[in-house]
């Protein structure tokens, strides 16, 4: 048996016939496998829905309660089977909830990582390597230019300028599910204990991430405050609250922007972001590359960002390697293209 006989591209995404199932269909089907809640691979209205609980969590929570027709919940290293084909969930690191799933028939195993990243976080489950014959990766930083560095570093950087102007708010924008909870998490993480103000559109996500053990100290609503209250302290917003009327309420605002795109000063400098901290929830090249290795895998197929150096750089390892073209998949959850 080929891989492309357990999962191929169909118009709605990846697509496993055998098991009559799809993984982060991009389109209404009727059986979904999901890998995480970020709106491109997480979309309403499939009739079966599998995921981890969190991932189920989080789509209700953004879609209302009859986003599916029936829900299943899954733990890491648990496995469903459909027909002859076994999916097994285990953590990807990416977001709470976040999810590789592989699959496997007839002695193949193919891993669908979703969005993944292999560094520690506070707010979700470390990344788990799964050994495999074919590896589907996101290609989101896939060029060498991008390295992420210590995200502990830049936050330092957001504290020396908090320091630095006690007169001034600090507006932080980050991505509402996982960035901004993160960002939170790195901050106290540090001992920074003064209350976090939140923009009142990441309010819903941040507490369920509280309600799911992870600790963010006080947070308060920005929506709440004065104005000279809110001198010297730190606002975490959707990056597109940054430049809209909402500021208007913060003293001097600051801004500054949690985004593995930082990296790229000309982006920075064109989105009127006066700090730039380079803070991804997607692997870097290093860990695009050494994951890859890692896995084992002879085949890699690669899907949404910068496919054709990471495919160029699988051929010079000896690996087989393609494109998988999926319409639909996107970097919103970087602050990319979309702009929430
Ligand atoms: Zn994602
Ligand atoms: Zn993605």
């Amino acid at each position: 048996m080929r891989p492309e006989d357990i999962l191929a591209l169909s118009p709605a995404g990846l697509c496993c016939k055998r098991g009559s199932f799809h993984i982060d269909p991009t389109r209404p089907v009727e059986r979904a496998l999901i890998t995480h809640a970020h709106s491109d691979h997480a979309r309403a209205g499939h009739g079966a829905v599998l995921a981890t609980q969190e991932t189920l969590d989080l789509m209700r929570l953004r879609y209302g309660e009859n986003f599916a027709g029936t829900t299943q919940a899954i733990r890491y290293g648990e496995s469903v089977t459909f027909d002859s084909v076994t999916a097994t969930f285990h953590p990807a690191g990416h977001v709470l909830g976040s999810a590789q799933i592989a699959v496997e028939a007839a002695g193949l195993r193919i891993v669908a990582s979703g969005d993944y990243k292999n560094v520690a976080d506070p707010t979700c489950a470390p990344f788990e390597l799964v050994p495999c014959d074919v590896f589907i990766t996101e290609a989101t930083f896939a060029l060498p230019v991008f390295r992420h560095g210590d995200p502990g570093a830049e936050i330092a950087k957001l504290l020396r300028s908090v320091a630095l102007f006690p007169d001034r708010a600090h507006l932080v924008g980050a991505y509402s599910l996982g960035k901004a909870q993160r960002v939170i998490a790195l901050l106290r993480q540090t001992g920074y204990d003064d209350p976090i103000y939140l923009h009142g559109a990441m309010e819903k996500l941040t507490r369920y991430y509280e309600s799911r053990g992870v600790a963010l100290g006080e947070l308060r609503l920005a929506r709440g405050a004065t104005k000279p209250t809110l001198a010297g302290t730190v606002t975490i917003c959707p990056p597109s609250a940054l430049n809209d009327l909402w500021t208007r309420r913060f003293p001097d605002p600051l801004n500054a922007f949690a985004s593995g795109w930082m990296r790229v000063r000309a982006r920075a400098r064109q989105q009127g972001v006066a700090l730039p901290l380079v803070i991804s929830d997607h692997a870097d090249w290093d860990g695009l590359t050494t994951t890859i290795a890692a896995t084992g895998a002879g085949e890699i197929w690669v899907t949404h960002g910068q496919e054709d150096a990471l495919v160029h750089w699988c051929g010079t390892r000896g690996l087989a390697a393609r494109p998988l073209d999926i319409v639909g998949y996107g970097d919103e959850d970087e602050g990319g293209e979309a702009d929430e």
